[in-house]
């Protein structure tokens, strides 16, 4: 499993934000690491705000521009929470976010990222609908007939962004509608504490008078029964007035398990939309928007050579400019094909070079909501057994284990116990569509 940072503590947190720093460590020059990520230090988390201390403004200013996506790509990988931000400031500058918020207002103070709007979201076939689908639902707030919209799609397609792109419309559109945007994780936080503080009336409180709610990433809730039981309220509640409600997640909801099943129905109930891997074109319009808002131009050859090797996931083709405007900023190298193999190669190559048997173990489990013992046990029951044996055919495939070493990881089951699993799960990938679906967004995960 994920460490649990739905209860981080400080201490967590700092240990959070090291091991940021080592992936990152792993990505720069000795001296570029030394000079500015070396001495920052986290400070606090604030409704899903990073926030980090750098020795001056400078440093922050420098740090966010060029290693701003990398490192929050890592908080989000190591934290399972993709909600948070990344915030880089100086020790000595006053408290800039704090003083903007609005001192007297029943609007809960929610941060959007600027850059998740509508305009800055590029559309092509593998997700027209999830687009139109958010649009309409901005569009024509409380009466849309897309109630709720449920949004599901692989890591780093967009799914956050096309949330938040509905939040940025209305508030420009109607400014005085009142919303919520939080994970589940978030809400289940919330929860948790309502619970332990006798404080349910005003938990209850927070989610009566907002006009709609943006819950991301809800298939986090999956075997969690108190929680799944207080939003399916909370979702009555609000559905019952008009209200409207968009839901994300990285699975369709009947796959989302073991999830109520009146859940499973209400979630069904309006407009289920996926968002699908862009196909060349759009990836190559996304790479020429992301390089363009870097203010960067890059050769023609080096962006089709990108959008060629970066196929399943938007968030890398976009750690993949950053990376490349500060490699070629801090060395003073031009923006070539050389530079981009060789970027390309390191990012792709650190990504797997962090896989192990117990990081595979630990993503399949969280992905199918079992615990890691129970993976590894001698249970035979089909919703253990499958993930069982996913594992060991990932462990095979993306770790150099022999069927004996990952036997061995398995309570000491013998190889050909794992070569039986692995040709199981070559047989039902070509009769479950489904489960190759399944097998591929883990793999997607894993290499993110
Ligand atoms: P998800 O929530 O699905 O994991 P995000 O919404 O966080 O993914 O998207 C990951 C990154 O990719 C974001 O920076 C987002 O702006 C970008 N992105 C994804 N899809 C698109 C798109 N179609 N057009 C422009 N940017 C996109
Ligand atoms: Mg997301």
């Amino acid at each position: 499993m994920y460490h649990d940072w739905t209860a981080m503590n400080t201490t967590e947190m700092s240990f959070l934000w090291q091991r940021c720093l080592e992936a990152a460590k792993l990505k720069l020059e000795p001296s570029t690491f030394r000079s500015w990520l070396a001495p920052s230090e986290f400070e606090s988390l604030d409704e899903g705000m990073f926030i980090v201390r750098f020795p001056n403004e400078f440093t922050a200013k420098f740090a966010k521009a060029h290693f701003g996506p990398m490192l929050e790509e890592f908080l989000h990988e190591f934290s399972g929470r993709s909600d948070l931000v990344l915030s880089c400031r100086s020790i000595r500058t006053p408290d800039r976010h704090k003083s903007e918020r609005p001192s007297v207002s029943t609007q809960p103070y929610v941060y959007l990222r600027p850059s998740y709007t509508f305009d800055l979201f590029v559309q092509g076939p593998s997700n027209e609908l999830a687009y139109a689908g958010a649009l309409s639902v901005a569009r024509e707030l409380g009466t849309s007939k897309y109630n709720p919209l449920f949004i599901y799609g692989g890591v780093g397609l967009g799914k956050t962004h096309l949330m938040q792109a509905i939040a940025h419309y209305v508030r420009e559109a109607q400014p005085n509608r009142t919303f919520r945007y939080l994970s589940s994780e978030e809400f289940l936080r919330q929860y948790i504490n309502a619970v332990l503080n006798k404080r349910m009336s005003a938990f209850h409180n927070m989610y009566k008078d907002i006009d709609f709610l943006l819950m991301d990433d809800v298939q986090f809730l999956a075997g969690k029964e108190g929680v799944q039981e207080e939003l399916f309220h909370r979702f009555n509640e609000l559905y019952q007035y008009g209200k409207q409600i968009v839901l994300t997640s990285d699975r369709p909801p009947h796959e989302i398990e073991p999830l109520e099943e009146r859940l499973v129905s209400r979630f069904q109930s309006g407009l289920v939309a996926d968002i699908q891997p862009p196909q060349y074109e759009t990836r190559l319009a996304i790479l020429e928007l992301k390089v363009r808002e870097e203010g960067l131009v890059f050769p023609k050859d080096v962006l089709d050579y990108i959008a060629s090797s970066i196929k399943n996931n938007v968030r890398q083709l976009e750690g993949i400019v950053h990376l490349m405007a500060a490699t070629s900023r801090i060395q003073n190298n031009p923006i070539d094909m050389e530079l981009t193999k060789k970027v390309i190669s390191d990012y792709l190559g650190t990504q797997f070079k962090r896989l192990t048997p117990l990081s595979i173990i630990s993503h399949v489990s969280e992905y199918f909501s079992i615990s890691p013992s129970q993976l590894k046990g001698k249970l035979r029951k089909r919703e253990v057994l499958i993930p069982r044996q996913i594992s060991m055919y990932l462990i095979r495939e993306l770790t150099d284990s022999s069927l004996a070493e990952i036997g061995s990881f398995f309570d000491g089951r013998d190889h050909s116990t794992v070569l039986n699993s692995i040709e199981r799960i070559n047989q039902l990938c070509k009769e479950e569509p489904s489960l190759k679906r399944k097998l591929n967004e883990i793999k997607n995960r894993l290499t993110n």
